[in-house]
């Protein structure tokens, strides 16, 4: 697979994520404010590029969107500074961390990972990349949106997240060695809510772009349109 940012393309290596990262979702899922980023992992496999088919996963019963900020890394690092962490930024873009969230509420009350609920496949439909250029891009103050069949369902400002940019780079790079080609979804903004078979998604910011999916039943086209980046 190969992604795109600008003109030029990468080879993802991995996709992080961070759950509960602004305070309006965590309350209305009902859970508690995280002390550190909590992350948990996509499989590459799982990314969906732009206007490729996407379909309703074959379990679980209520499919939520959640819009969230995405960045790529240009460069090895581990324990990145926050003063430099937007140094390793290689391009910015939006996508939807896909959940199954009566599967994940049923995972933690088990206290069970959270795969099954979150990484399933074609859970990470992800947009184009923007080459990241400080003077054009305030990753610190970007607005973004979700909308389902035209209605908007969520609105985000990176300003607020619990945990900004600078701090989940910091972090991730003390656990892991950051690499060119990680991907990072950095939390999503309150207003998720379900998806069902028929309805259109568009997630758009003014500074990176605008992405669109449409759900289809699980089987209902005879064919898999699968984009190449
Ligand atoms: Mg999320």
């Amino acid at each position: 697979m190969q992604i795109l940012i600008d003109q030029q393309s990468f080879t993802p290596n991995r996709v992080f994520c961070i759950g509960k990262n602004y305070g309006e979702h965590v309350k209305e899922l009902g859970g508690k404010t995280p002390e550190e980023p909590v992350v948990f992992m996509k499989p590459v496999s799982s990314i969906v590029a732009p206007g490729e088919s996407l379909f309703m996963p074959r379990h679980g019963n209520l499919l939520h969107h959640e819009v969230e900020v995405v960045l790529s890394i240009s460069r090895e690092g581990q324990d990145i500074p926050q003063a430099n962490a937007l140094s390793f930024i290689a391009g910015v873009s939006l996508g939807l961390d896909l959940t199954l969230r009566d599967v994940q509420v049923r995972l933690k009350k088990s206290g069970l990972p959270w795969e099954l609920s979150k990484s399933f496949e074609q859970s990470a439909p992800l947009g184009l990349f923007k080459a990241y250029n400080p003077d054009s891009i305030d990753l610190e103050n970007l607005s973004f949106t979700c909308s389902v069949n035209g209605k908007l369902r969520q609105q985000g400002k990176t300003r607020d997240m619990i945990f900004p940019i600078k701090n989940l780079i910091h972090t991730l790079s003390g656990w892991w060695t950051l690499r060119p080609g990680d991907i990072i979804f950095t939390g999503t903004p309150a207003g998720v809510g379900p998806l069902k078979a028929g309805d259109r998604v568009d997630i758009e910011s003014p500074d990176i772009g605008l992405f669109s999916w449409t759900l289809f039943t699980f089987g209902e086209i005879g064919y898999f349109y699968r984009r190449v980046f």
